[in-house]
């Protein structure tokens, strides 16, 4: 799409690409094969294709709860159909030490569901499926990127293959524009020395499948434990359900080392054995969980941030892969607003998208932090006006109503921050 510019003269023509995106995983491989669909020339890199295997209870373990919002944009992508989504239609969030909980309800705001789980695997494979199979995609699927040069007119990108020595030398290639969604450990984002904002949320994760004697129904179902919250969402099976157990360190340690009947106990009571009692669970993974805001979207000329790389929110309000697909679907509508032939790493043309996707990741992280430290604390007052607080949130339709559209990526703040 891009006029040709003059090349740096270690690089050929066929490294010359409009955009860059470094990183395959959900969000950058989104990215990368929508802009090819919109006639891009696009360069796609990883350390490695990616490659998943169904745990023992024929799930994958990492999985991720969409909105209406990312389902539009994957079934624009054509990789909808192919997914065994489970809807949910109905949430309940309730607490260890409360006397009330909040339900929500998909029929409260007209709709069949509030959303869908899918398996990560299974969605990566037909993103990388698609882009595979599009000509205008070049895959490299084992370049670790090592160096980012400002070039002329373009961003120039040193590549090291994985497995070679690291004396190598590095390949490069060239593109006009460089998305970086290269995850919470950005390489992108390290080689330029963007500050980030950590915040450590003191919890490690605990993911895994387990096999319940009740069918979920449909429901996802969220408890505020003293240390973290417990989140069991509907999979593929009425009877199985995928968990994120948010929790202190040395509990996700402990529990992670439990026999299998242990933790089965532990888990239906942690829950109280809303699903009934546990009756398997696979394999357990435990990592620690971070949030982090990093102080530009747009941190150097020809450069962006999208998905982790910019922002990584705790996994309680399942908001991360939404809202990088928030970061993709905006950044479609900044490339369809380009004049045909544009360059589209020109100067200025990404300013009013950096600032939307941070203020939108600013407001996010923020209420992850507060929501953590609210449900965390058991100070009796504190736990007065949870009570109080979750009574008026479930008795007042209205109020209900606005927090569900805008889970769904459909109330003001949402639609504000993509346009
Ligand atoms: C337990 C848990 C539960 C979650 N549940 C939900 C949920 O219900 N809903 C939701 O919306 N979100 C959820 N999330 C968040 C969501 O999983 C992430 O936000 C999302 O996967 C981020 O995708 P990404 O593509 O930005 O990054 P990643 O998936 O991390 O992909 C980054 C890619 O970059 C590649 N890469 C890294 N370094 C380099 C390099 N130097 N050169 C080339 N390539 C490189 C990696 O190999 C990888 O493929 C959850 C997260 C966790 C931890």
């Amino acid at each position: 799409m891009a006029e040709s510019a003059p090349l740096d003269d270690r690089v050929s023509a066929t490294d010359l690409h409009d955009i860059a995106i470094v990183g395959g995983g959900l969000v950058g491989a989104a990215a990368g094969l929508g802009a090819a669909l919109r006639g891009w020339r696009v360069l796609l890199l990883d350390l490695a294709e990616p490659a998943w295997e169904p745990g023992r209870l024929g799930m994958d373990i990492r999985n991720v709860a969409v909105s209406p919002a990312s389902k539009a944009l994957l079934d624009e992508l054509g990789v909808w159909q192919e997914q065994q989504a489970i809807a949910y239609s109905h949430m309940r969030v309730w607490e260890e030490q409360g006397t009330r909980s909040i339900e929500f309800d998909a029929a409260e705001v007209q709709r069949h569901e509030l959303g869908w789980i899918l398996e990560n695997g299974p969605l990566v494979a037909s993103l990388w499926k698609r882009l595979r199979a599009h000509g205008g995609i070049t895959v490299r699927a084992a370049d670790r990127l090592v160096g980012l040069e400002p070039g002329n007119e373009t961003m120039k990108l040193h590549l090291k293959e994985q497995g070679q020595r690291a004396s190598a030398d590095a390949r490069t290639a060239q593109a006009r524009l460089v998305v970086a969604a290269d995850g919470a450990r950005s390489a992108v984002r390290q080689l330029l020395d963007v500050p980030v904002e950590a915040f450590d949320t003191g919890h490690h994760a605990l993911a895994t499948v387990i096999r319940t004697v009740k069918p979920h129904g449909g429901t996802a179902f969220q408890r505020f434990l003293l240390d973290g919250p417990l989140a069991l969402l509907p999979g593929r099976h009425p009877q199985l359900s995928s968990v994120v157990w948010s929790q202190l360190p040395a509990s996700a340690e402990r529990r992670a080392a439990l026999s299998e009947d242990a933790f089965c106990q532990e888990i239906a009571s942690a829950s109280e054995r809303c699903l009934g009692a546990v009756e398997a669970v696979d394999r357990r993974l435990v990592f620690p969980l971070q949030q982090m805001l990093a102080a530009s979207f747009n941190p150097a000329p020809r450069v962006l941030l999208i998905g982790d790389a910019g922002r990584v929110l705790h996994p309680l309000a399942g908001l991360g892969a939404n809202l990088g697909f928030e970061d993709v679907r905006d950044l479609f509508n900044e490339l369809g607003r380009l004049p045909s032939g544009a360059d589209p790493g020109a100067a200025g043309v990404w300013l009013a998208f950096a600032r939307r996707r941070r203020v939108r990741s600013r407001l996010m992280v923020d209420i992850m932090g507060a929501l953590r430290r609210v449900y965390s604390s058991n100070d009796p007052l504190l736990q007065w006006v949870r009570n109080l607080g979750v009574g008026l949130v479930d008795s007042s339709a209205l109020l209900k109503r606005q927090i569900i559209r805008e889970a769904l990526g459909l109330g003001p703040l949402a639609r504000g921050s993509g346009h």
